[in-house]
Parts: C-alpha cells; structure tokens; sequence
C-alpha cells in the first residue's frame, strides 16, 4: 500500500482560475505561466488545464520542448529567454518566442537561423533590477532587434516587484510604469507587463498580454496576505491530504518530536501524520501552524520531521489512526499555512517532492 500522502489537483479549479483571469482582462493575450513544474501541479496537468489560455509561458527550456512533444500547438514563451548559442537553436527548432532581456541575448539571437519569424518580448528593468535593459538603453534594443529581418512580432515587457499593493516607498508599481512608459516612448509595440497581482489589482492598467501564475492555483500573489485568494473568486486548486498513521495518549510535561521542542501541559492526545519535509511540508513551520483532522481545525506540536508531522488532537476527540489529514487545499488556505510558517504559498506549492503520490479530480 502506498504512503497515504496524496497531492490533489482539481482541474476545473484550474479551469475557474483561468476563466477569472481573462474575465478581468478579456482583451488581452493570456500567457498561463507552467514554470517549476506548473508551480506544483504538474506541467502536462497544467497543460490540459490551461487549454484555452493563449499561450503557456515557463523558464526552463527543456520543459519548453516537453510541451511540445506532449503535443501543444499553440505559443510558448521563455520568460528568461535563451541561455546560451545552443538554446536558440532549440528555440528555432519548436516555434518558442522568446524574453530579450540583455545584450548577449541579442547577439545569439543574431547568430542564429530561423526558418520562420521569431517572436521576441524586449524587457525592461523599470525598477526591480533583475532582469531586463534600462530604459535609457531600452529603444537601442528596440531598434537593433527590429532591424532584424528574422525578428517577427516585438512585445514591450516588465515585471513588477510590488505589484501585490504591499508598495514599499523604495519602489513603487506607478514609478515603475511611469519608467516603462518613458522608456517605450514612440514605440508602437503591444505591451507584456501583468502578473497575477496586477491581473487582480490593476485590471484598468494597459497590458496587451497578460502573464498570470500563482492565480491560475488559487493561491494570493506577492506576499500580500490581507486578501486571501478565495476573496478574489479563485478556487484551491491543490490540496495535500494525509492520514493520522498513530495516535499517542501523553501526559503532562511529556515532549514530543526531535529536539523536544514541544511540552505538554496537561494529558492530551497526539496524532502522528505520514507527511514531513521531504515531501516539501515547511521544515519551519512553528507549533501552531494550523491544519485539519476529519475537517476540523487544530495545531501543529513539535518539530516536523522527514516523514511525519505531530498534531494536537485535543479538538477532535474522535479522531483515530486513519483520520483524514489536510495539511493545505480544501478548507485551509495554502496561505494560511505559508504565513505561519513564514513564507509564500508559491514556495509551497513548488516544493511538493517527486515522491508525494499525485491525483486528479
Ligand atoms: C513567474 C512569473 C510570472 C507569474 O508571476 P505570478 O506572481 O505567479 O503571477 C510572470 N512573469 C514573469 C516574468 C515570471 O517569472
């Protein structure tokens, strides 16, 4: 029998999740973002999903020529682009259109032979400093790349460091677009510049093609936790059951786990979940950390540990060896559990490991 540890995926979540996103922008070329494994989810699973989305948009090049051979017609784009001579060939080769973020891009892109037109998404650094040229050098970039007669259908692009609302005086989602603007100015090129969080929060902002992931899963974008995602219409579209695999009745001033970090103050009951941190549960997660047995809301106690994580069974005193675990999904935000542990939703859905068992509904 398998470990009863089970990544649910719900694909008309999924589907909802999608819907929502062209609903706030239906003018706009909707780029479903696959990375990391479709954050979680699976990239052939997020592939049938995201059908009716217009293009799928990931980093990793070898996922890329995945999709193709899974049989996706339709456009896929890299969103750090190419990173080497040898990638625009693959590039070429399966139709990818392709993020220029910096020089050297511009030259292999140049190098290289294309049978057909290459799409390419110019990006601007208006104010994150990762990737992308400055804007003073942005038009420059313009102008070589359109002089290319290999160059087909050039797109204005920008990523937004705060565009969650959690504005920080150090920058700002209007100073970066006041950036792009005067950057691109002249320049008659659609624009590629939305992630979920302006898809939700600034669904009035010119954005000709829109690049929404972490709300295609339900999840809340940035670290901006004051809206959970269920108050923007988004569905979970992942859930991580488990069962209680052991129940321990401890007494007063017992410990539980390593390092005994947790005391028990009165007698109370223990139950032993088949879930830790090597199938990406957050090793961090406090004592408190919230989680459901038989649906009802209790505590994580003590350390998580590889393979198991202990809870507070004190609020559900019919809970026995087998009770059904949801440690985030139905019933318990993904961010809820994220917060408590001090971190995001994404790094969670990321993290699940290959060897947690996955399944669809
Ligand atoms: C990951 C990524 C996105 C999607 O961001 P979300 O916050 O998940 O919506 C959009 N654009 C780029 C360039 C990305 O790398």
């Amino acid at each position: 029998m398998p470990r009863p540890l089970v990544s649910i995926i719900d694909i008309s979540a999924l589907q909802h999740n999608l819907a929502e996103a062209r609903r706030r922008m239906p003018a706009a070329i909707t780029w479903a973002v696959v990375k990391a494994n479709a954050y979680g989810h699976g990239l052939e699973r997020g592939m049938r999903a995201f059908g009716a989305a217009d293009g799928l948009a990931l980093v990793e090049p070898e996922a890329a020529v995945a999709l193709r051979e899974l049989g996706w017609c339709k456009p896929i784009l890299l969103l750090e682009g190419c990173f080497d001579l040898i990638d625009f060939r693959l590039a070429a080769q399966h139709r990818l259109e392709l993020t220029i973020h910096c020089p050297q891009q511009i030259g292999w892109l140049e190098q290289t032979r294309f049978d057909a037109p290459v799409n390419v998404h110019l990006k601007m650094n208006s104010g994150m400093n990762r990737l992308g040229f400055m804007p003073q050098d942005f038009a420059a970039a313009y102008q070589r790349l359109r002089s290319n007669p290999r160059v087909g259908k050039i797109a204005l692009m920008t990523h937004f460091a705060n565009a969650d609302a959690a504005d920080t005086p150090a920058m700002t989602l209007v100073e970066q677009v006041r950036r792009f603007q005067l950057g691109s100015a002249g320049i008659d090129a659609p624009w590629n510049i939305s992630n979920s969080a302006a898809t939700l929060l600034h669904a009035d902002m010119r954005s000709h093609e829109v690049r929404p992931g972490i709300m295609l899963y339900g999840g809340t974008p940035g670290t901006h936790t004051s809206t959970p995602a269920g108050a923007f219409g988004l569905r979970s579209a992942m859930t991580l059951q488990s069962e209680l695999i052991a129940v321990q009745q401890i007494h007063p001033g017992d410990a539980v786990g390593y390092g005994s970090r947790f005391i028990a103050e009165t007698p109370m009951t223990i139950g032993v979940v088949a879930c830790g941190y090597a199938d990406g549960y957050p090793r961090h997660a406090p004592s408190g950390t919230p989680v459901l047995v038989d649906g009802v809301r209790t505590r994580l106690v003590g350390n998580v540990s590889m393979d198991m994580l202990t809870v507070d069974l004190t609020p559900i005193p019919t809970a026995h060896h087998g009770s059904c675990v949801t440690l985030w999904g139905d019933g318990l935000p993904i961010d809820e559990v994220a917060q408590a542990a001090g971190t995001i939703g994404y790094e969670l859905m990321c993290a699940i490991a290959p060897r947690v068992r996955v399944t669809e509904r």
